[in-house]
């Protein structure tokens, strides 16, 4: 049976990895981005490889686009069976000089922008008892390993908080976990990170993927936990 995953923010970066990755496992990959020009290129650059990838637009931080988006994927009957909260921003200001826009912004994207897509896509999970979500986390929001930049860490502690009572309300075979992929070379990460986007998207993949077995409300690194 050919798997459905949705990836938020896949248009570029680790979420682009992501959507090459998991269509390249074999997965039909719904690319979901807020823009439509960048989208569908990014989807078209994954066709050209050969991989099974289609466009959806979505803008995590917009309920209504999160809610357009749900509809026409069930109205195409298109049932996601994973989805990938990646979308991100990252703002790296202090406490005291982060704009109450840019921390609201953090809260909207990093946090709510997974609520809303959880609360959209994992009741139909249910219904059909199988399921995956992965939360693309940082050890920046883990108290733990030492918090990152101030408005960053606490959409992320919060997204950690969101994965546990996620999980904590699903049943059967439907798991929900978050991860941390290291500090990776992208526009949040920067050129001299030390992690490739295709190192990144393993630990990704791999909760995407994972059998029955697997965790359920954990947090994890190179597929093994860390701290909250
Ligand atoms: P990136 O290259 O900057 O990608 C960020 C992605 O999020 C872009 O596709 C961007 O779309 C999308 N996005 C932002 N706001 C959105 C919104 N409102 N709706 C939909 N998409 C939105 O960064 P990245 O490193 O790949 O980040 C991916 C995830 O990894 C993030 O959650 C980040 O916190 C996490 N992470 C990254 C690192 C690292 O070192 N890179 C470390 C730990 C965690 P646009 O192109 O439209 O802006």
């Amino acid at each position: 049976m050919t798997r459905t995953a949705l990836v938020t923010g896949g248009n570029r970066g680790i979420g682009l990895e992501a959507c090459r990755q998991l269509a390249g496992a074999g997965m039909n990959v719904v690319l979901a981005a807020r823009d439509p020009e960048r989208g569908e290129q990014a989807a078209q650059e994954l066709r050209d490889e050969g991989l099974d990838v289609a466009y959806e637009r979505l803008d995590v931080a917009d309920s209504l686009s999160v809610e357009e988006c749900a509809r026409r994927l069930a109205d195409a009957g298109t049932e996601v069976d994973a989805l990938v909260n990646n979308a991100g921003v990252y703002p790296t200001e202090g406490v005291f000089s982060v704009s109450e826009e840019a921390f609201e912004m953090a809260l909207e994207v990093n946090t709510l922008g997974p609520f809303r897509t959880c609360r959209a896509f994992v009741p139909m999970m249910l219904q059909r008892g199988y399921g995956r979500v992965v939360n693309v986390s940082s050890g920046g929001g883990s108290f733990g390993e030492g918090l990152g930049p101030a408005a960053y860490a606490v959409s992320k502690v919060a997204l950690n908080a969101l994965t546990v009572k996620v999980s904590q309300a699903v049943r059967g075979d439907v798991k929900v976990n978050a991860m941390c992929p290291g500090w990776v070379r992208t526009d949040i990460g920067g050129s001299g990170a030390p992690r490739s986007t295709e190192e990144a998207a393993d630990t990704l993949v791999w909760l995407a993927t994972l059998s029955e077995d697997g965790p359920n409300g954990g947090f994890f690194r190179d597929r093994e936990p860390i701290p909250w």
